[in-house]
């Protein structure tokens, strides 16, 4: 596969340059494929649906064939994945794709796990190491530090904004030692970002050492996270006969987001030929993407704190990756926009709870919520609005569905769409809001429990790129 660079198409480079770099040095761009090949009709049909694994080897035979060879690939998907995606039917057309079963409990795990594994395989044979830079706003950190961690020939550092991550996501990302190094920024998660950023497009540091990151921002995180796309698709697909026996089902998956790699991802899932009609970009707060999908200006702002702080980003970076795959136009017809705050959230997570009797996380709420307004006449409310000239306030300054009709509103009203929400997180991982909303706390999982025991091996740096550069090639 040729991949290039969104913000210069005459770049043409391989998955190993794409991977290794991480993003376009001199341009500040993102890597992409130059195209999405289909899977092909025998595979996304085949009864019973193809495993997980199945899908992962199909899908990067794509991306990666040539240049790693089959049974690499074959035993880095095998060492990826030791756990698996369950789809939990949560009521007749709602399930919900479980993707907190590895190690760190979030869904970063699925392509954080994979990139270690590539980029170990890609730097086989190299005498110096390579530094992977990652700033986090919450279980990126964990995922990446976990995912590499005494991964010989390659080196982390974490950074994360002080003071705005949850303590028990704090201790999983700076309990690592030996290869796995965590910086506590004086700052917010878009400082991180921009250092990080900064670093990478620092000619004079990159003569020095060699860099790349483990953000969403490189494809080897995000085309991984298209498999639960397309596996839950065709499980979900398959399910329907059974469950609710709908006729030509529309499904949707709902996403909660913050950097928008996971909803990139879905994408990817979709133009492969995964049957997805639809998404709902769900957020919090930070609804800068639900923003641009009404007033098509992008704006990018600070980012605020919320309950739902894996997801706190006010300039998402995949934002530059779903425009150089959709228009402005076919993003509308593909997706609702929705966003909650606080109150909402908690809220989301009672309702979920009360409903179905499943303790969702803040996350996982925020997309449940959206699918749950929409089922509940949220489109069919806008619709009318939008008919009779009302103004519809939600996608301004109230919470709730951002004013675009998605072009699966009929399928909503006609009753055929079925959703997918996606929880990205476990709920243990955020006890306090978990609490709050319903009552009880989710019972900590083992692997949990034995991080909050180590010690904290965090050091604190400023915002300051100046100071950041200086503990970088003093310290590496
Ligand atoms: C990172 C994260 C998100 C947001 O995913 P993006 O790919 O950044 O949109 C959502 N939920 C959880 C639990 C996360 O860790």
């Amino acid at each position: 596969m040729v991949y290039t660079d969104t913000k210069d198409s005459s770049v043409q480079i391989n998955f190993e340059t794409a991977v290794m770099e991480g993003m376009g040095m001199a341009t500040g761009g993102l890597y992409v494929p130059v195209e999405y090949p289909r899977l092909s009709p025998g595979f996304l049909n085949k009864q019973p649906e193809p495993s997980f694994r199945d899908i992962a080897l199909e899908t990067m035979r794509h991306y990666a064939g040539g240049e790693i060879p089959e049974d690499e690939l074959v035993r880095i998907i095998g060492d990826s994945y030791p756990f698996s995606a369950p789809v939990v039917p949560l009521d007749k057309n709602t399930y919900l794709l479980e993707l907190f079963h590895g190690p760190t409990c979030a869904f970063k795990d699925f392509g954080a796990r994979f990139m270690a594994r590539v980029m170990s395989y890609f730097n086989r044979g190299e005498n110096s190491p390579l530094h992977i830079l990652v700033a986090t706003s919450g279980d990126t950190g964990s995922a990446v530090g976990s995912a590499f961690h005494r991964v010989p020939g390659l080196d982390v550092t974490i950074l994360y904004p002080r003071g705005k991550i949850s303590p028990l996501q704090e201790k999983q990302l700076c309990t690592f030692d030996g290869n796995v190094r965590a910086l506590r920024v004086d700052g917010t998660f878009d400082d991180c970002q921009r250092l990080v950023k900064t670093a990478f497009t620092d000619k004079e540091l990159r003569k020095r050492m060699r860099l790349s990151s483990a953000n969403s921002i490189n494809i080897a995180r995000l085309l991984p996270q298209s498999f639960y796309y397309t596996y839950a698709s065709l499980v979900v697909r398959n399910r329907i006969p059974r469950d609710s026996k709908i006729e030509n089902p529309a499904i949707i998956v709902a996403v909660p987001s913050g950097n928008f790699g996971n909803v990139t991802s879905g994408l990817i899932a979709r133009k492969m030929g995964a049957p997805i009609a639809g998404f709902i970009a769900a957020t919090n707060a930070n609804k800068t993407v639900p923003d641009w999908i009404v007033s098509g200006e992008y704006r990018a702002r600070p980012s605020v704190q919320t309950l739902s702080n894996a997801m706190d980003v006010g300039a998402p970076s995949n934002y530059e990756r779903i425009r150089s795959m959709y228009t402005l136009e076919e993003v509308r017809r593909l997706f609702a926009g929705y966003w909650l705050d606080d109150e909402g959230t908690i809220q989301g997570i009672r309702d979920c709870n009360t409903r179905t009797g499943y303790v969702i996380d803040p996350h996982g709420a925020v997309a449940w919520a959206a699918w749950n307004d929409l089922q509940g006449g949220a489109l069919e409310r806008l619709a009318l609005a939008l008919n009779t000239g009302a103004q519809w306030a939600a996608g301004r300054e109230t919470p709730g569905l951002a004013a675009n009709l998605p072009e699966w509103t009929q399928a909503v009203l006609e009753r055929r769409a079925v959703g997918i929400v996606l929880e990205t997180a476990h709920p243990a991982k955020f006890a306090e809001t978990v609490k709050k909303a319903c009552w009880r706390e989710p019972s900590l999982p083992a692997r949990l429990e034995k991080v909050l025991k180590l010690p904290g091996l965090a050091q604190d740096m400023t915002a300051d790129y100046g100071d950041f550069k200086h503990w970088l090639t003093a310290n590496l």
